[in-house]
């Protein structure tokens, strides 16, 4: 008897999934899962179902998926998604698999060989997590309703359409990369049956991989914030701009994942950096520490909160560190620049503010060797008006004095003719 798979693309007619300006989760699930269909199509004794294949068409309620897939005898239920966080701050791949016995047994050792694939192409591993709901049982429906007619599912999540950090690696992929992305979640099926297929060449028959043993019990979900995160300041450049600092934290039941901090006590953070920097998270650990450099804010302090999310996103922050500020940028006006202010002269009718301002653009004044140049820096007009208006002033003057000679002399010479005509 050949083994029977059924994939199931996420969403579907009104149903869009995650959407963004740039992608419809259900066109991308679709697309996924009928690379993974074609592919896993060709490897021998198996056949490959899907539970629904136009993404346009009225979506189906979890309850029919599985339906599908029992009526279709299924050996297992693959559900294929894409991922979108509230905060568009998280990224990377992660599976979500059921938290009872056998059923996370098979889900773990597939998901295992499904993340070496994913972090190969590059996407962060998040974790291969359980999620249990309010009644105690597997929180997603799909995975509930599965186990409960006997047919292990997991839920792949492959990729944040929301974070650069994914889409960066979906772009560059292309058209193309969907296929890849669906060729590795078949080909991660078949290592998991050590499946063959002599079309293709491929023999997994002796692909060998670690099997989780079965849990003695429910396998539960971090439900707990790290229990501590404390920061220390190690260094300091004020030219540079840059305080190196050593963020240590510790969780009591799962890895340490991301990091971010705040340069205003926590009011707004940064975009979510990996805990270690590597996708595969094998160096992610419960208790660790890191040194991490964040930037100064240039002429003023800043209180520094590091913020550390473990694998489940839940977070706690730092105690508050004061950075010292920036060292304001000086920078030297340009010899030439210089020389062309010396150049300037007034002419007698009197340069303007305006003809001064063009021809510096504005940025500095003429007494000023040194100055700071900022965007909001705007053209001293003081001391180039003081020089005109002095000039003017003495122009005024002069020329009031020889008018007041000239009428004088000219008055005088006049009365001596009228007094030699009388004469
Ligand atoms: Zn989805």
């Amino acid at each position: 008897m050949s083994l029977r798979i059924v994939i199931d693309p996420g969403h579907g007619g009104e149903s869009l999934g995650g959407n963004t300006d740039e992608y419809i989760e259900k066109y991308l699930d679709a697309k996924v899962a009928d690379y993974m269909k074609e592919r896993l199509s060709q490897y021998d004794g198996v056949e490959v179902f899907l539970t629904r294949s136009n993404p346009d068409a009225a979506e189906l309620s979890i309850k029919e998926r599985v339906k599908i897939a029992a009526d279709h005898n299924a050996d297992f239920l693959f559900s294929i998604h894409f991922n979108m966080s509230v905060d568009h701050d998280l990224y990377g791949s992660e599976v979500w698999v059921s938290a009872f016995g056998d059923y996370y047994r098979q889900g773990k050792d597939f998901a295992d060989i499904e993340m070496e694939g994913l972090t190969s192409l590059g996407f962060f591993d998040r974790g291969i997590k359980t999620k249990i709901g309010k009644e105690g049982t597997d929180y997603y429906g799909i995975m509930r309703y599965a186990c409960e007619s006997n047919i292990p599912a997991v839920i792949i999540e492959h990729c944040h359409m929301d974070e650069s950090r994914d889409t960066d690696i979906l772009k560059a992929g292309g058209e193309e990369f969907y296929k890849t992305l669906g060729y590795l979640d078949a080909d991660s099926v078949a290592k998991f049956y050590h499946l063959s297929s002599s079309s293709l060449g491929i023999d997994y028959s002796n692909y060998t991989y670690e099997q989780e043993p079965l849990p003695a019990s429910v396998v539960m979900p971090d439900l707990t914030a790290p229990s501590t995160c404390d920061i220390e300041l190690i260094a300091s450049d004020t030219a540079v701009g840059e305080a190196t600092v050593k963020v240590s934290a510790s969780d009591g039941e799962s890895i340490l994942q991301y990091y971010k901090y705040s340069l205003d006590g926590g009011a707004t953070y940064s975009k979510l950096y990996p805990w270690n920097d590597e996708n595969t998270a094998k160096a992610a650990a419960p208790v660790g520490n890191i040194t991490i450099t964040v930037p100064l804010t240039e002429d003023e302090q800043s209180e520094l909160k590091v913020a550390v999310c473990n694998r489940f996103d839940l977070a706690t922050e730092s105690n508050t560190l004061s950075l010292p500020a920036k060292e304001k940028k000086i920078d030297r006006i340009p010899e030439d620049k210089l020389r062309e202010y010396d150049n300037i002269t007034y002419d007698e009718d009197g340069a303007t503010t305006d003809d001064i301002s063009a021809s510096k653009d504005g940025t500095y004044s003429a007494d000023d060797a040194y100055t700071e140049v900022t965007s909001d820096m705007t053209y001293e007009k003081s001391s180039g008006n003081t020089d005109i208006i002095l000039f003017v002033l003495f122009a005024a003057i002069g020329l009031a004095a020889i008018l007041t000679l000239g009428i004088g002399i000219y008055v005088r010479n006049t009365k001596k003719r009228r007094r030699r005509r009388r004469r």
